[in-house]
Formats: C-alpha cells, structure tokens, sequence
C-alpha cells in the first residue's frame, strides 16, 4: 500500500499554527475512518530539541520511545489521539548525522557526498519510513519554518520530488500563510502571501490548497483575489482567523470542507461520514461559562507559555471533564525565592510545579511547595515538581535544613534527591537521560491507587536524578508515602503526603498522555480536590460516544 502524503509549508511568517493546523486536518481525516500518521521535519541543526533552551524553541516533548521533539509532536498527539514514535521527527542535524555516519563506513563507495542528492535522498527515506513503519493511508508532513529560509531548502527539493515519485494523486501540497492587517487602511493585505507562493513555485512546488490566517475576518473578495494571484482552485483558498481555542479549529475547517477538498485531490472517497459528535461536544463544552478555578503554575519560564504548553493543555482536559474553566496564574519561581509575590500563593486553588533543569527557580519552587504542605492546598508536583517537594518535606518535617539535589547543591549533607546511577560519569548532554515510557506499579492503599484504579501504568519520563533510597525509609516514617514504584522497587516514581487532602508528584510526565478526549488521572483527580476546596459541586454529563480511550 502506498501512503498518500499531505505536505505542509509555510510562508510569510512562522509561529502562525502550521502545527496546528496540520494536527486538525489530521483530526478531520481520521474521522472518516482513514488511518493517519505526522511527521515533523524541522530544519535546524541541532540533532533534536532536547539540549535546546524552552526560551528558544518551546516545551520538548517527550514520545514513548524516548524521543526529544518539538512541541508540535504534542499537537499531533492530543488533536488526533496518536502516540508518535521517532518516524515522526526528523531534523537537519540526524539527516547529516546518518550521511555522515555512513560516508565514514565507506559506504559511499569514494563518491561524493552532496545535499543532492545524498541529503535529500535521506530526507526522503525518512518520509517514506515514516507511512511505511505505521501502515497509515495518509500521512501529514510538515515542513519547519517558511519557505525561503536557507536551511529549508533540501526539505522543499527533497518533498517537490516526491510528487513525482509518488505521483500527482498521491501527495498533496498544502501552503500555510499570514495575511498582514494595515491599519492605516484598515485592510488585509496578500501581497506577502502572493510572494511567498511565488517563492514556491521558482523551486517547483504549486500548492493545491492555501490556508491563510489572520487576526481578523476574511472578506470572500480576498479568497477570490488570492485563488487568482496564486493559482488555486477558489474553494481550496481557506481563511483561518486566530481562535483562542486551539480544539475549535477542526471544526471550522471541516466547515470550509478542507478534508474534502483534500480526499478528493488524494483519489481518495471519504470511508464514513464524519465522526465529530464527541469533539463538538468538547468543544461546546471548552466554550460554555462555567465557574472557575484558578491554578498557580510555578516555574521559572512562565513568561514564555509555550514552555508549559503540555501541563497547560492537561489541566484544561481536566477542568473540562470536571465541569469547570482552569485560570492559570503564572508564578516566577525566581520572584518568589527574591520573596516577591508571595502573596499570589494565597490567591490560588491549586498549586501545580512542573519539571525543570538548573538551580535557578528551585528555592521558589520549594516555598510553593512548602506552602502547598501546610496550608492544605492541592499540589501537583510534575517531575522537578516531585522532586521540590521531597526536599521540602526533608528540610521542614524531617529537619534536614540542607537537604538537597546535587544538581543545585553541590555540597548537602542531605542529597535526599541524588543522580541514578547510570547517570553518573555521562559527559553527553543529548539523549542522555532517563527517557520515555517505563513502567511504575502503583502502591495498594494510596491516593495515587484511587486516582489510576490500577496497579501497573507506564508513563513517559525525561529525568537524571531521582529520590535516594538512603532517605526512603525516613521519609515514609515520617508521612511521606512512596505511592509509586519501577516495577523492581528500586526507582520512587510517585510520593504524596500522607497527611493532606491531595499533595502528590510524580517523577515522570503525565502532562503528555492526556488528550481533549481523555484526561490523564493525575490531573483529573488535582482539579477535583481543587473543586472540592472551593465547594464546587459541578458535574458533566458525557456523550455516550465519547469513548475516552485512544487508538
Ligand atoms: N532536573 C531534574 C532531573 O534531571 C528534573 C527533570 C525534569 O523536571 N524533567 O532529574
């Protein structure tokens, strides 16, 4: 079987949801019944994004095999309930890395190694692989970046030959663009998007459907214009204004017929009527007043929301289901450790502490935590999270005034949080962790055990250090339960405390398995206790078809 590929580029600007919109399509093919698979191809040189500053680039997101990738895998995952392996993504640096590797082995034969056709030859590979190693009907594939940008090149060439390849009505080329808003005329403006197709063209690459977004309505007029400058068939021009709902958007491209526009460019007849009874209803739902509660993320690059994409998403699943709205408060561990804005603790339902790296921030998150403790207000430790909150237990319950990690104190007689041994004397920074899915047995009797309802679950990790088992026993005699273990005892993977309505963490990320359609336990059972604080008594009442499960 041959795996029809949707292409999507860029152009004008970037930032303006390609990610997004590529994940919606999906959502809407896989409606009518067909198997889909995404790829993201990302031009940078780094190998993956796992060493790259979340003020560069974002969250990492994290897959069950471990792989570090951009926060667009995340959008694939929630938006068409997919879990992604490392077909999925593909960036200049592991495409250089393996024809580099295999010129080494000689297996080149004493050619000569060029970006064409060796280079784009491997990007192929990789597209082909990536259909290939899912059995998809269809597979998206984006392009990073816009077109022109120089390191996109080989991505371009290597996708313009594909179609030649696979053939005409095996690929599908979809154009993302911007249409700037003049306010001095008060007008949107399609010269950039006329250019940038232009510049898509000169490499041989004629888009079949061009999405244009914009901050404001599109008039009809436009489309027309853009149809005509850029050689698109008028109904395969789609104006996408920005929506504050990210879940919102399938729908409004199922409303301009985008999967039929491209089924029908594919060959391809739909094999059901669209199944979107249970997204509407969520959608509805996201949309509908509902009281509030409001939730204090305490981190260190709160600034930049997109570091947090993931927890954010996972504690709006929650609330949803839950029959609320979450308000996330923005907290800056660093202020606080400076004691400033410790007052916006007292103004939170919830506290919740993702993870982290770095010394910078921690004393701020362990004041969080600290308070969290003693004023009996639901925390969710994720990660750096769990870890805060065994030093702070150390430090305040068990008296161990220094108790520490080594990664921000060098020195603690109390490394109460200390490296894994496997970690110890790695001097590589990439790919180095503890990563990806591993199993965890849940410990009878515990609020972690009420929350899953089962004994063994397996969760995605991105960590080097862990709880040191010199401090296990001390801890537990001292309230602080180890509700989570690796399957051979040795790796704390949860604790909570014992005295309190709902104070747990968790050394793994539960933030990147929860989807729209079905909340991750752990965050379900935080907005709970938070709703249950505030007095809330909200219920949802589900749509039989909403199954909850992922394929
Ligand atoms: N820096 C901590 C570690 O490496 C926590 C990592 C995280 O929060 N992802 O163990």
């Amino acid at each position: 079987m041959t795996t029809k590929v949707v292409f999507f580029t860029g152009g004008v600007l970037s930032s303006v949801g390609k990610g997004v919109t590529a994940a919606a399509i999906g959502r809407l093919l896989k409606a009518r019944g067909f198997t889909i698979t995404i790829q993201k191809l990302d031009p940078y040189l780094n190998v993956d994004p796992g060493t790259l500053s979340p003020y560069q680039h974002g969250e990492v997101f994290v897959l069950d095999d471990g792989s570090e990738t951009d926060l667009d895998l995340g959008h694939y995952e929630r938006m068409c309930d997919l879990r992604l392996n490392k077909n999925s993504t593909v960036t200049t640096g592991q495409v250089y890395q393996e024809v580099l590797d295999r010129e080494r082995r000689g297996d080149y034969l004493g050619g000569t190694i060029q970006v064409i056709p060796h280079i784009t030859n491997e990007i192929k590979r990789r597209i082909a692989l990536v259909g290939k190693s899912t059995n998809a009907e269809i597979a998206l594939v984006e392009v990073g970046g816009t077109v022109g940008d120089i390191e996109g090149q080989p991505f371009l060439e290597a996708i313009r030959e594909m179609r030649n390849e696979l053939g005409r009505n095996n690929t599908a080329f979809v154009h993302l663009t911007w249409l700037p808003y003049l306010k001095a005329t008060g007008e949107l403006k399609t010269k950039p998007t006329q250019h940038s197709v232009r510049e898509l063209r000169s490499i041989g690459i004629f888009p079949d459907m061009i999405i244009a977004r914009s901050d404001y309505p599109v008039e009809m007029e436009l489309c027309t214009k853009i149809a005509q400058f850029c050689d698109v068939p008028r109904e395969a021009v789609i104006p996408l204004v920005t929506s504050n709902l990210l879940y919102q958007i399938p729908l409004i491209l199922e409303d301009m017929h985008v999967a039929e526009i491209l089924l029908s460019r594919l060959d391809l007849a739909p094999k059901q009527a669209p199944d979107l009874d249970a997204w509407r209803w969520m959608v509805n739902e996201l949309e509908r007043e509902k009281p509030k509660v409001r939730i204090g993320l305490v981190g260190k690059y709160v600034e930049l929301h997109d570091a947090y994409i993931s927890v954010r998403e996972a504690l709006r699943h929650a609330a949803l289901y839950a029959g609320v709205d979450v308000e996330i408060e923005w907290i800056s561990a660093t202020d606080l450790e400076k004691g400033i804005g410790l007052e916006r603790l007292e103004q939170v339902d919830g506290i919740v502490v993702p993870g982290g790296f770095g010394s910078r921030g921690v004393e701020g998150k362990i004041i969080a935590a600290k308070y969290a403790r003693e004023h009996q207000v639901p925390y969710l430790g994720l990660c750096l999270g769990m870890q805060v909150m065994v030093i702070e237990y150390a430090r305040n319950v068990l008296g161990m005034e220094d108790a520490n990690s080594p990664e921000f104190d060098q020195r603690t007689r109390h490394p109460v949080i200390d490296l894994m041994a496997e970690q110890r004397g790695l001097e590589d920074k990439g790919g180095t962790m503890r990563l990806g899915l591993y199993p965890c047995v849940v410990q009878p009797g515990t609020l972690a055990a009420r929350l899953y309802q089962t004994e063994r679950i397996e969760e995605r990790h991105r960590h080097r250090y862990e709880v040191n088992n010199a401090y296990r026993q001390a801890l537990e005699e001292h309230g602080l339960i180890m509700s989570g273990l690796s399957p051979d005892g040795i790796l704390v993977e949860m604790a909570e405390v014992r005295d309190h309505p709902f104070m747990i963490g968790c050394q793994f990320h539960p933030e990147f398995l929860s989807r729209p359609t079905s909340p991750h336990p752990l965050f379900s059972g935080f907005i709970k206790a938070v709703c249950q604080r505030r007095k809330l008594s909200v219920a949802v009442q589900l749509p039989e078809n909403l199954s909850g499960k992922e394929d």
